[in-house]
This record gives C-alpha cells, sequence and structure tokens, in this order.
C-alpha cells in the first residue's frame, strides 16, 4: 500500500516519495525557549512523533533534525525581566522543553542543533545572499528582498501586491518593501552578539531553519513539518532563502502542517488567557490520555484541548488498559497439555485481526488519519471484549492462544501510535537526565520494588474481605501518595507507577 500525504505547497495529497529510496529526511521548527511549551505548540511535536513512528513501522529509515531557537528577542525580554543572561533562560527551558518530551513519550530528535551554535553557517548563508543580490545592509542589519525572490508567496499562496495591501502596521521605512524580512540584526549593548562582516548583531529567526536543515538534510529533503501558524511568514521566507541561497528548488519535497488547539472551542492564546502548559496537564493526566486525545483528530484539524476533551480521553485510554488487563488475566492461565483446536468462531476472530491490522494500516497511509485508525482500534477492542465475555460460559482450550494474538494485534497497532511505547532512549535523553531541572523531584526512577507492592496489594485485599475499609483506604492513599496509583477493577486490584503528586 502506498502513502498519501497532504503537501501544503500544492495543497492536496500526493503520493509520498522520498528524495533517497527507504530513507525519510525530515525537518520539524523546534521551540523558541523562553518558557515552559504550551499544548498550543506542543501539538505539533506529538503529531510529528506518530509521523515519524509511522513512517518507521513502514520500513523507512527516519533522520529527524528539530532545533532549539535560543537567540531570540523573548529570550532577551525575559533575561532582563528576570535579572538572567539569556543563556541561563534558554539552557533552562531547553532542559525543561526536553523532559516534557519525554515525559509525553515523544521520541528525541537525531540532532537537535542550537541556533547559537550554527551562526558560521548562516554568516555564510547571509554574506551569499547579500552577493547574489537578495539581500541588502542598512544600519548595521540586513534584510532579504522578497521581490528579488520570484516565487516569494507560493507556499501561503498568497501575491506580494495583495501583502502589500495588506500591510496595516507602520512599515520601517528603511526596508525596500514591506515584507523584507531581517537576516541579521544589529544588536543592541547587553544583547548576545556575535561578529560579522555587518558589525557585532545577532541572526534573525527565519535563518537558522534554512541554514541547519541545509547543514543537517541538503536542499530537497522530504519533509518539513510545522504548525500552520509557521505557513507564514516563517515557513515562506525559509524557501525564499534556501532556494536564493542555493539556486535549486525545491528546498523541500513535502510540506506538512498541523492544525491549531483550541480550548473549549476557543483558540488557545495569550490574550485571551487559557494558555495551557504541557507539564501542567501532565501532573492531571497520563501521557497516554494526552496522546490520545491529540489522535483522535485528524493533524490538520483543529483540536480542541479542554478539561471534557480531555477526561474523554482519558476514560477512552481506561478502556484500552482495562481490555489489555483482562486478555492478560485470561492468557496467565495455564496453558493446555494438549495442543489445542480452535472452534470456527476462532478460527474467524483470528482471521479478523490481520484485517484490523490491514484496516488499521489503510487508515494511516491516507494522510496519516489517525483519528479512523483508533476507530479501528476500538473497534478492535470491542471485538475482543465480547469473545473475552463468551468465555465466560464457554472456554476451549484455544482461548488463551487466541486472546495472545488480538493482544498481540493491539499492543502492536497502539505502539505504532506510541500508545503504552516504551521510554525513549539514547543521548538526548541522557543529556536531559544529566541536568535536573530546578524543582524537579529526585528519586523518581522507580527502585525494583514490585514485589513489596504486590504485598501491600494483598494485605489490602485482605483487610477489604473482612470488611476493614480504613485500613485498605490507608493503604491506597499512602501508596499514592509514594507515586503508585491503585484501582480496583472488576478483576481485582492493578496498580500503576505514576509519580508523585505535588
Ligand atoms: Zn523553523
Amino acid at each position: 500500500m502506498s502513502l498519501v500525504l497532504h503537501n501544503t505547497m500544492t495543497r492536496r495529497k500526493e503520493e509520498f516519495r522520498p528524495r533517497e529510496e527507504g530513507r525519510v529526511l525530515m525537518y520539524v521548527c523546534g521551540p523558541t525557549v523562553y518558557n515552559y511549551i504550551h499544548v498550543g505548540n506542543g501539538r505539533a511535536y506529538l503529531v510529528f512523533d506518530v509521523i515519524r513512528r509511522y513512517l518507521r513501522y513502514k520500513g523507512y529509515e527516519v533522520f529527524y533534525v528539530q532545533n532549539f531557537t535560543d537567540v531570540d528577542d523573548k529570550i532577551i525580554n525575559r533575561a532582563r525581566e528576570e535579572g538572567k543572561t539569556p543563556q541561563e533562560i534558554a539552557r533552562f527551558y531547553e532542559r525543561a522543553f526536553r523532559e516534557d518530551m519525554r515525559a509525553l513519550n515523544v521520541l528525541p530528535p537525531d540532532v537537535s542543533p542550537r541556533a547559537t551554535e550554527t551562526i558560521p553557517q548562516m554568516l555564510e548563508m547571509i554574506k551569499a545572499l547579500v552577493e547574489k543580490g537578495h539581500a541588502y545592509v542598512v544600519d548595521g542589519d540586513v534584510y532579504f528582498s522578497v521581490e528579488s525572490f520570484e516565487g516569494y508567496g507560493k507556499l501561503s499562496g498568497r501575491s506580494l501586491e495583495e501583502m502589500r495591501a495588506g500591510e496595516r502596521v507602520e512599515v520601517d521605512e528603511r526596508k525596500r518593501h514591506p515584507m523584507d524580512f531581517a537576516l541579521w540584526k544589529s544588536s543592541k549593548p547587553g544583547e548576545p552578539a556575535w561578529e560579522s562582516p555587518w558589525g557585532m548583531g545577532r541572526p534573525g529567526w527565519h535563518i537558522e531553519c534554512s541554514a541547519m536543515s541545509l547543514q543537517h538534510l541538503g536542499m530537497g529533503f522530504d519533509i518539513h513539518g510545522g504548525g500552520q501558524d509557521l505557513i507564514f511568514p516563517h515557513h515562506e521566507n525559509e524557501i525564499a532563502q534556501s532556494e536564493a541561497y542555493s539556486g535549486e528548488s525545491p528546498f523541500v519535497r513535502y510540506w506538512v502542517h498541523n492544525g491549531f488547539v483550541n480550548i473549549r472551542e476557543e483558540k488557545m492564546s495569550k490574550s485571551l488567557g487559557n494558555i495551557i502548559l504541557v507539564r501542567d496537564i501532565l501532573k492531571q493526566y497520563p501521557a497516554d490520555a494526552v496522546r490520545l486525545l491529540a489522535l483522535q483528530t485528524h493533524y490538520r484539524s483543529p483540536i480542541d484541548f479542554g478539561p471534557e476533551a480531555l477526561e474523554e480521553a482519558k476514560r477512552a485510554l481506561e478502556r484500552l488498559e482495562n481490555c489489555l488487563f483482562a486478555l492478560d488475566s485470561f492468557i496467565a492461565k495455564p496453558p493446555p497439555r494438549v495442543a489445542p483446536a480452535r472452534t470456527q468462531r476462532e478460527v474467524e476472530l483470528s482471521d479478523s485481526f490481520f484485517d484490523f491490522e490491514r484496516r488499521f494500516e489503510e487508515a494511516m497511509d491516507d494522510d496519516f488519519n489517525t483519528a479512523r485508525a483508533m476507530g479501528v482500534i476500538f473497534e478492535l477492542v470491542k471485538e475482543l471484549n465480547t469473545y473475552l465475555d463468551e468465555q465466560q460460559h464457554f472456554q476451549t482450550p484455544a482461548s488463551p492462544m487466541v486472546a495472545s494474538h488480538g493482544r498481540d494485534t493491539l499492543i502492536k497497532l497502539c505502539r505504532v501510535l506510541g500508545l503504552f511505547a516504551p521510554p525513549p532512549e539514547g543521548e538526548e535523553v541522557e543529556r536531559a537526565a544529566e541536568e535536573p531541572v530546578a524543582g524537579a523531584e529526585d528519586g523518581d526512577a522507580f527502585p525494583a520494588a514490585e514485589g513489596l507492592v504486590e504485598l501491600l496489594l494483598e494485605v489490602r485485599a485482605m483487610a477489604r474481605e473482612r470488611k476493614q475499609f480504613e485500613t485498605a483506604d490507608f493503604i491506597r492513599s499512602r501508596l499514592r501518595e509514594m507515586g503508585i496509583r491503585v484501582d480496583d477493577l472488576r478483576e481485582g486490584q492493578r496498580w500503576k507507577f505514576v509519580g508523585r503528586e505535588e
């Protein structure tokens, strides 16, 4: 089956053909590290994590680059407010970002370059753009001339005339066209500054993504991703810089953009004061509930991250968990001595598992339709629950084998989407672990004390049998304080390490 994806450049779905067979090169715009990440920006990293995981599942080798914007007006302002250096602010929130991504089970990028470590590459590009007549210097600032680049506006579908007409803010008179943008800005005293042919200064935001993606992926790489709010001007400017610099086109084969985040049908924004931080959500909801919520909407559609939607996602996650738990308990029964024969019903059920996989893949191949893919997963859950119910009346020796096959299918499909996935490993994670974020608790690593938890739960079960509910509740609440959540299910007690409450 072939994968199709929506290309913002052509505004239609296209068959996916990477530059190099079997290999996908991806670039996603990373965060400006001046604050904790909120879900409005966080959605992109979940979306592209799922896309990356699915491409891997399809057999591609994926190379994923995501930058850190660590020099920017917002960082400088924040540093001024807090009496810190811009670098202190940037490093602090970079670590916090890595922590939040790890908590969301987002796989770390293969490379995550920082803007401040890519200055020579940016200077080289800016110099070449000036030489080629695509950029001009005014009082130590360097601007890109949008009129010098023929294709300006092709990604966002706007013409320069429309942009000029739509320009409402007061235009900097030193610019030749209102849409001309800064490649290099002269630094004011006290601001971070690097030497350049035009005096001490710092890079503009757009040039960093061009410099980094070209450095690590080269012209014509496969997927460039980000939120829809980046289409204009950021990605439009990246195209202009990269294509004008290299003289080649296209800069990127497929442009992929995710939709906005709403809170109770209002756009999440600073001015409305409804910003929700990823780390605050994760204090109340398991990461998989957040992932599941993101998956239940197509990545290009707007999504609601309000409390009701989160509660609903949590309940949906519990449906999945309960099914897996019931399957596990069922499979744990001793295996039969004789190789079991399956009933007709079981043969059909086993066959249907392959059908579920096929339908799941069809949904994902259609522009990563995770909403439809989740629908397939929940149909499978329903099917498996029905089968387990039947087993209460009529159980065959083959039942555990069939249940096991069903469980494997369910887990496999969930993991493709990053649900119930093992925590990410790799160098990036170690880097984050080395330097704990101020305020984070240490000792969150769970020791091998599972046996003790099991013992306490046995005592709790005995207490409940004897109707000593106070003791039972005491054990449960003390465990919760230690970061262990106990759920009472029909099948018995289940526990999970969820981290300490604040
Ligand atoms: Zn970017």
